[in-house]
């Protein structure tokens, strides 16, 4: 079980942040922006709505960026370690992706698939019995379906 809010924050402390409503999904998405952008294989994006997130110690820094799929995103950050905490669509899609490894606590973070396999990295295996999509999922139900069916919170 999970606690609201949910609270996290970059590596060196000055940049808080909050999310007061439960996620709506949770997949590692292994495109190439997710891998550039974390350094690593993956990243273990925690779908929140936008609303939901405030930061309660210092501002982020802010970033924009054309996507693989042509759309504008943005991403926010700490201004003083570059650990990235969200990325959203620019103008607003409504829903923000945070990064999982940005929470304090991540015990009770558990992904339903993987997405963008197409660009995984051959060695990594994907969430068992998960959901998988090539690219973006073409519908999102089947992940929100089967993060609910987790019961988290
Ligand atoms: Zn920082
Ligand atoms: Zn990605």
């Amino acid at each position: 079980m999970a606690v609201l809010p949910l609270v996290g924050g970059c590596m060196c402390g000055q940049l808080r942040y909050s999310v007061s409503a439960p996620p709506i999904m949770i997949y590692n998405c292994h495109c190439t922006n997710c891998q550039k952008i974390s350094g690593a294989a993956f990243n273990t994006s925690v779908i929140i709505p936008e609303a939901a997130l405030t930061f309660t110690a210092s501002k982020p820094a802010s970033v924009e960026w054309i996507s693989d799929q042509g759309t504008t995103r943005c991403g926010l950050f700490c201004g003083a370690c570059g650990s990235r905490i969200v990325n959203g669509g620019k103008p607003s899609t409504g829903v923000f992706s945070l990064r999982a490894g940005t929470l304090d606590d991540t015990r009770w973070v558990q992904p339903v698939g993987d997405t963008f396999t197409r660009s995984a990295q051959p060695w990594v295996r994907f969430i068992e019995g998960g959901l998988r999509a090539e690219r973006a999922a073409i519908d999102y139900a089947p992940f929100v379906a089967a993060y609910r069916a987790q019961g988290r919170f």
